[in-house]
């Protein structure tokens, strides 16, 4: 029982034992690098690979779960894991009653929710698939993730002076206050056409009697456009810069990309093969973009076209999250005509 085993992120021990216990018996050969990510193939010829990631959000620790009527939800008191715990088990169940073997390479990654820790560490070589699929989209079944926005993030740390709050204010610089000049003037959350920006740490103050010194504010940009985040990120410091004008405070901005953007062409035959496979199911299939990283964005940048696939958790990183049973047998029964496809050689 996959809902059992609980893995936050950095801890996906257990699940990976057991997803390996299920694998070797499938007849997969396994290999598993040093962060724990689990690369599994077996058959021969051109692979086509299945993604899903080990990690949840946050603990599961003392799920109890609760069926309503084709629900399957957490009983409330942590989240359910479904994300990404529904693509695991579709794939494994899938695969379980398969009367083909495709050639086929398997994918399990570790700290996908930290900012696809697990699936970053992996090498172009290490794959050998020209084209995948990941199972984790908090979308119906049908949906086809063909782009993503790529992500910075970024770290800005304004410093102004410490001084007691009382006996010497006049010799202090609120760091403090010119964070609050700063964050007056942001911008909206969606900073221009296919980008969105965000600040949602921030940490700063030693004591109520000292004047502050120094404030960090954590955040992100993302955009579909690689090219837009570090113009985006310099109309910030910009900002910055303007507000700390003249009051002796000074900052250090840092911009770093974390992943990139990907983009699968509509009219891609792994999307034409995706619309012909689900035809006969009445899966309507539903190509878009959507605003999330996931590990399709690093596979897509290591050189193999994947598209995420919705997989019909609901309420993803909330303790509402629920999954259909319905939606489960759908997309397995949609995944088991993928892969008879790529079997008999019609892709
Ligand atoms: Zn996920």
């Amino acid at each position: 029982m996959l809902a059992a085993k609980n893995s936050p992120s950095g801890e996906e021990g257990a699940l990976a034992a057991e997803v390996a216990s299920v694998l070797k018996g499938l007849g997969f050969a396994l290999k598993q690098d040093c962060l724990g990510n689990i690369i599994a193939s077996r058959g021969q010829g051109d692979p086509l690979i299945l993604c899903a990631h080990l990690d949840t959000v946050e603990s599961t620790e003392g799920l109890g779960i609760k069926i309503e009527g084709d629900y399957i939800k957490s009983s409330g008191n942590t989240i359910l894991g479904a994300d990404d715990k529904a693509g695991i088990a579709i794939i494994l169940a899938t695969l379980e009653t398969l009367d083909c073997q495709p050639p086929l390479e398997l994918l399990f990654t570790v700290q996908e929710e930290k900012g696809m820790v697990g699936s970053k560490a992996l090498e172009p070589g290490d794959l050998k698939a020209k084209w995948g699929l990941v199972l984790d989209a908090g979308e119906p079944v049908g949906a086809v993730i063909n782009q993503a926005p790529g992500e910075a993030n970024l770290e800005i740390i304004i410093y102004g002076r410490g001084a007691h709050a009382a006996a010497n204010f006049q010799d202090g610089i609120d760091a403090l206050r010119l964070a609050a000049a700063f964050i007056h003037q942001l911008p909206p959350p969606a900073l221009s056409e296919g980008a969105t920006f965000n600040l949602g740490i921030i940490q700063g103050g030693v004591a109520t009697n000292t004047i502050c010194p120094q404030v960090r504010l954590l955040g992100e940009i993302r955009s579909f456009e690689d090219a837009r985040r570090p113009v985006l990120a310099s109309q910030l410091e910009g900002l910055l810069q303007s507000a700390l004008a003249g009051s002796g405070g000074s900052y250090g901005f840092h911009c770093r990309d974390s992943y990139s953007s990907y983009l699968v062409a509509a009219d891609h035959p792994l999307i034409q093969f995706l619309k012909r496979t689900a035809a006969p199911l009445h899966i309507e299939v539903d190509v878009h973009a959507r605003f999330a990283g996931s590990d399709a964005n690093i596979l897509n940048n290591l050189g193999v076209t994947v598209v995420n696939l919705g997989i019909g958790v609901e309420g993803n990183h909330s303790f509402e999250e629920r999954v259909s049973v319905s939606a489960m047998e759908k997309m397995s029964a949609w995944l088991q005509a993928i892969l008879k496809d790529w079997y008999y050689g019609r892709h």
